[in-house]
């Protein structure tokens, strides 16, 4: 298998039959191998670099119902919140005094925030920082409203695919959801030229070799710029309440391939990660990873925004937040930096 991992290396790619090979036939030796490997990479591209990015969780409603997630609309237990201009702004002021350039804005599908409200947030955020970049995670829009993001100053758009293979896609998600239209979707925003992220959850109900063969081809099919992995988490008000978490093990293998075939993609260490062990997002960043999204949501709705069981959401300020990322970052030899941390096309 070492060299299947050495041809990743080298070509960037390998054939269905080589993905499959090496995801069922991989030993725990030829996994260190490929994580320090792609750490390599990381480091030839990135240096010792470690991008932040501020994650506001604006909204939990949502008209979806995806099965694996616990702000679906079903859940009748979640406590539903929005902030409001205001309070976001005052998550981006802080957020911009402790060294952020980026901000995410993520949120459910949710009605009340149109294509004009989210037009003015934008405005407003980009009026107020224009040296910061932002981020919109906000589910599938119409080609037209995407575009209304772009031209109003959008930088880059986070929305993962989930997964690549259509059976499954229907096993975590009700109609009329598609994997057709969430891939179109992706297209349009890389049409438009934001900096587009895509990605999947490790170990997701249904998940096998043969759907990851899908996800790796169809990931560099696409070239996103971004790359969101983390593992599944049941939560449990869904109907996954029973199902079993995806590992530390397979998502650190899966950041390493994904590092080793699309060597500048920026590539984070989810909170997912940082959720199923307490080193997980610096084992992450050991396994090619270079970005870290720090909540900045306001700390009385971060509990509401439980996306699975146990999410972290210490009561910690941001600011106590970033000290500590800082420090654990530095353990491992790598460095915080404030920068918008842009793709290197
Ligand atoms: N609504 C937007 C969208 O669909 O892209 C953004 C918010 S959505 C909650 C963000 C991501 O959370 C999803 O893409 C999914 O992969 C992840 N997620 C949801 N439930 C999860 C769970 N139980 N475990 C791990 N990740 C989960």
């Amino acid at each position: 298998m070492k060299e299947l991992i050495d041809k990743l290396y080298k070509e960037q790619i390998l054939s269905r039959e080589e993905f499959f090979r090496l995801l069922t036939e991989r030993t725990p030796k030829e996994e260190e191998y490929a994580r320090n490997l792609a750490a390599e990479v990381r480091e030839k591209n990135y240096g010792k670099d470690i991008f932040i990015r501020g994650l506001i969780e604006f909204t939990n409603y949502c008209k979806n119902d995806c099965f694996y997630c616990g702000i679906r609309k079903s859940n009748k237990k979640a406590q539903r919140y929005r902030l409001t201009l205001e309070e976001i702004l005052s998550c981006c002021q802080e957020g911009y005094e402790l060294g952020f350039r980026t901000f995410v804005l993520q949120g459910g599908e949710d009605g009340f925030f149109t294509k004009e409200r989210i037009v003015s947030l934008i405005h407003e955020i980009k009026e107020r920082y224009p040296d910061c970049a932002l981020t919109l995670s906000i589910g599938e829009k119409p080609y037209e409203e995407y575009q209304a993001y772009k031209e109003a100053g959008a930088d880059r758009y986070l929305l993962r695919h989930e997964t690549a293979d259509e059976e499954h896609y229907r096993m975590l998600h009700p109609e009329p959801l598609s994997l057709a239209h969430r891939k179109e979707c992706l297209r349009n925003l890389k049409k438009l030229g934001f900096q587009t992220g895509a990605g999947f959850m490790v170990g997701s109900p249904g998940q096998t070799a043969q759907t990851l063969v899908k996800d790796f081809l169809f990931l560099k099919e696409l070239q996103p710029q971004m790359v969101g992995i983390g593992p599944f988490i049941p939560h449990q008000d869904t109907p996954f309440r029973e199902k079993t978490a995806g590992t530390l093990k397979d998502t650190l293998f899966y950041l390493a391939l994904i590092r080793l075939m699309l060597p500048k993609v920026l590539l984070p260490a989810t909170t997912a990660l940082g959720t199923i062990h307490p080193k997980g997002r610096e084992l992450g960043i050991l396994s090619g990873a270079n970005v870290v999204m720090p909540n900045l949501s306001p700390s009385e709705v971060r509990k509401k925004y439980m996306l699975y069981d146990n999410k972290i959401c210490t009561g910690e300020e941001a600011a106590e937040g970033i000290q500590d990322l800082k420090k654990r970052m530095q353990a491992i030899g790598c460095k915080v930096v404030t920068a918008r941390g842009d793709y290197k096309g």
